[in-house]
């Protein structure tokens, strides 16, 4: 790190105090744009950076409610609103215990650059609450997610601010929250994405993530004439993410072999598919945040509890549980085993310095290019609300798959090195500073 890049993390640091997430979210950023910052003096002369990494808006709000043994209980609301020098903000509701304002931060931002690149135009955003949807009933859901719209519908609009989903907001969350929207402002509009079919929602919205992540894999293997035909796959997680990754991965011929949670790993040699993988839903539709129950179900896999899938012997692994879920040992576990590729389909999925090996020894690819997917088909449920119309299925995955494939040809043209290699990492993220820092010029201080 130059001593002039050292000094701008160093400011970042004392403006940001104990942020760890987001602080390594930025270092990531400035680490991969700095040459190309130096090399554009406009960039530095408008003092981009430093109104990058600073949020335009953090909204923090008391979230009150009542559980269903009458008793009241309080959870913290947030939204930051972090860019919208290229569209409204953008980005998803995260319902988890961890979720802290620094977590939003880092997601916020990331979300910006994600936004950028999927060529539509979406600002960068990020809220959700403390909040732990485990255990909780129907009602309990129902209560808290119009208690949290209750104060943040004040802050958002189709224009202004377009919130979706994450960890702990589904189709059923998102269904509330749009209920309680639409009863505070008496008008129906497209303020939410990942809504149901039947009031305004896309089809593939809910597979968007995880087959975005398999178009963006598939490209990658291109560039070495492979494709994912006979590949093993390690996914983590088992929600939304991991359950579209796991269908469009055995659509491709590639034999899925692990899911995760909190609870540890389920091992299955024979592969996940057909209705293994729609049990997916079922086990997230239960509250319980538990995959053990996969196990004794299907016959020959096995559970490994508190474990992490990463100890498997696979040629791709795609974390798609949360951030920070593969360090640098599992990533020299992977590459010792043989694999070639860690594809983040989570936020920032992989420590740095996992990234950052993996990067060097075998490929890999960050999330914000990974998982564009997701916030790619909110845009284009933002664009079906405001030409009041549907399109097809085929129509939605069409435009997925271009947008997809557009991304990894922009991390291919800023990340290729003198010596032929692509660093993604670097690729996605010049790629989609670019459109922002040329905006936020264009549209002055
Ligand atoms: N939460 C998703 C993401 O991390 C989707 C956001 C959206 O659709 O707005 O990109």
């Amino acid at each position: 790190m130059d001593a002039k890049m050292k000094e701008f993390m160093d400011s970042v640091r004392v403006k940001n105090p104990g942020e760890d997430e987001f602080l390594q979210a930025v270092q990531e950023v400035v680490e991969t744009v700095w040459d190309f910052y130096q090399e554009n003096p406009h960039y530095k002369k408008a003092k981009i950076l430093e109104r990058m990494t600073e949020p335009e808006r953090t909204i923090i709000f008391r979230v009150p409610w009542v559980d269903d043994s009458g008793e009241v209980q309080v959870n913290r609301g947030f939204r930051v609103e972090f860019n919208s020098a290229i569209g409204p903000y953008k980005g998803g509701l995260r319902f988890h215990p961890s979720v802290t304002l620094s977590g939003l931060k880092f997601l916020g931002f990331e979300q910006t650059f994600k936004n950028s690149l999927t060529t539509l135009p979406m600002g960068g955003g990020k809220g959700g609450s403390d909040f732990n949807p485990k255990g909780k009933s129907d009602n309990e859901i129902m209560r808290f997610c119009q208690a949290f719209m209750s104060e943040l519908f004040r802050h958002i609009g189709p224009n202004t601010d377009v919130p979706a989903g994450d960890i702990g907001v589904g189709g059923r969350e998102i269904g509330y929250l749009y209920g309680q929207y639409k009863k505070l402002r008496n008008e129906f509009t497209g303020v939410l994405t990942g809504k149901g079919r039947e009031y305004g929602g896309s089809l593939i919205r809910p597979e968007a993530t995880g087959f975005g992540a398999i178009y963006f894999v598939r490209e990658m293997l291109a560039t070495k004439g492979e494709t994912m035909e006979g590949k093993t796959v390690a996914v983590s997680g088992f929600g939304n993410v991991a359950w579209g990754a796991a269908l469009k991965a055995v659509e491709y011929g590639a034999k899925v072999v692990t899911i995760s949670g909190p609870d540890g790993y389920i091992y299955d040699p024979n592969g996940i598919s057909g209705e293994k993988i729609e049990y997916m839903l079922e086990l997230r539709a239960s509250n319980q945040d538990i995959v053990s129950p996969y196990a004794e179900r299907f016959a020959g896999s096995e559970f490994f509890a508190g474990k992490k899938p990463w100890e498997q012997k696979v040629d791709i692994a795609i974390p798609c549980a949360i951030q920070n879920e593969l360090n640098e040992e599992d990533a020299k576990t992977l590459i010792a085993n043989g694999c070639q590729m860690i594809a983040e389909a989570s936020n920032m999925g992989c420590t740095a310095e996992a990234a950052f090996l993996a990067t060097d020894k075998i490929m890999f690819a960050p999330g914000k290019a990974v998982n564009a997917g997701g916030v790619a088909v909110s845009g284009l449920e933002m664009t079906q609300n405001s030409m009041r119309l549907n399109w097809t299925e085929k129509e939605v995955d069409e435009r997925l798959d271009q947008i997809m494939t557009e991304i990894h040809a922009a991390c291919v043209k800023y990340g290729t090195e003198p010596n032929g290699k692509v660093n993604y990492i670097k690729g996605a993220n010049v790629g989609g500073f670019v459109k922002v820092a040329d905006a936020m010029i264009a549209q002055g201080v």
